[in-house]
């Protein structure tokens, strides 16, 4: 890759509880280049949504506590900025959207009102620029394809469905534009026509824009349809990653293969097959590869180092047994 858009090196974040430390990111790595569409998997709690509130500066902290690691977006180290320069990227560059739009809209306020607040965030025009904030925000809501702009302003998040609401929290993201978008699980709650839709809707924004994507999402058929690039985490850690037609062809680190195991089949193969074992306690995880309690391949060192990513140009995996051929 040439100048990524965005290059997470090393990152490692912990939460404070009561007696301790929670180790949730252990030195993550992750890069996406302009334009381009990436898939991020794992298990729930592996890390993915940390990761990106970390990089969007929006981790509570306390309990969170950065560990260590760079997060480089457009060549500016995003944890060192100021806080001026934190809300220039979140106004101009980077957007967030969530898995829930009920609970990411304010109840109490009109999409109206909460699309003219975002407008006036992003653009810096004043309350009394009425005429502007509504032309902008009819043509976010027409972007989006929502029928009758002018009376969805008037409505309150409750009046709208679940697949209309998730349309205005990317209409709230995206009426000014962005280089990156990060849409964590658009459409899980969501039902799989109006997934579809939101998918396809995302898609279509990120090439009229020439926006790269960051997709996370438990549907492992979502991010082989959708993304050029897959990356895979597990417990807190990136154990692979390739271009998402080798990693579906290939997968090489034991997790990634029985994660793709636990894919159901609608061809009357059987009961897809689960991963044995629990995810680990991050308050005391497992010393060299946090998989090796769940590895059907570990050996001695699994235990004693943790693995770096060895790989080809095109596919990386964090895993010994790849150690020899592929350094
Ligand atoms: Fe399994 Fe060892 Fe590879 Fe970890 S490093 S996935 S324990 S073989």
């Amino acid at each position: 890759m040439s100048q990524p858009l965005l290059d997470i090196q090393n990152l490692s974040v912990r939460f404070r509880v009561y007696g301790g430390y929670l180790r949730v990111l252990d030195g993550v790595n992750f890069q996406v280049a302009p334009q381009e569409r990436v898939g991020l998997v794992g298990e729930t709690g592996c890390g993915k949504t940390t990761t990106m509130k970390t990089i969007m500066r929006i981790l509570p902290q306390p309990p969170g506590v950065i560990k260590g690691g760079k997060i480089i977006f457009k060549g500016k180290d995003v944890l060192g900025m100021e806080s001026w320069e934190v809300e220039r990227m979140r106004r101009r560059e980077v957007a967030m959207i969530f898995q829930d739009p009920t609970a990411a809209l304010n109840p109490v306020f009109t999409i109206g009102e909460q699309l003219f607040d975002a407008i006036r965030y992003a653009t810096g025009k004043e309350e009394s620029d009425h005429r502007f904030l509504r032309e902008v925000a009819i043509r976010a809501l027409e972007e989006v394809a929502l029928p009758d702009p002018a009376r969805i302003l008037t409505n309150y998040p409750i009046q709208l469905s679940g697949g209309m609401r998730q349309r205005v929290c990317i209409a709230l993201a995206l009426a000014c534009p962005k280089e990156l978008l990060i849409a964590d699980e658009p459409g899980t709650s969501l039902d799989v026509t109006i997934q579809d839709q939101i998918l396809r809707l995302i898609n279509r924004l990120a090439e009229e824009r020439k926006m790269a994507v960051i997709l996370i999402s438990h549907s492992l058929g979502v991010i082989r349809d959708w993304t050029e690039r897959v990356w895979v985490m597990y417990a807190g850690t990136v154990v692979e990653e390739a271009r998402t037609q080798e990693l579906f062809a290939q997968p090489l680190h034991p997790y990634t293969q029985a994660l793709l195991k636990c894919v159901p089949k609608l061809t009357g193969e059987g009961i897809a097959e689960g991963i044995p074992g629990r995810i680990p306690d991050y308050f005391d995880p497992p010393s060299g590869c946090r998989f090796h309690p769940r590895c059907p391949y570990r050996m001695a060192i699994c235990s004693q180092e943790k693995p770096r990513l060895y790989g080809t140009p095109t596919h990386h995996v964090a895993c010994f047994l790849y150690q020899e051929e592929r350094k």
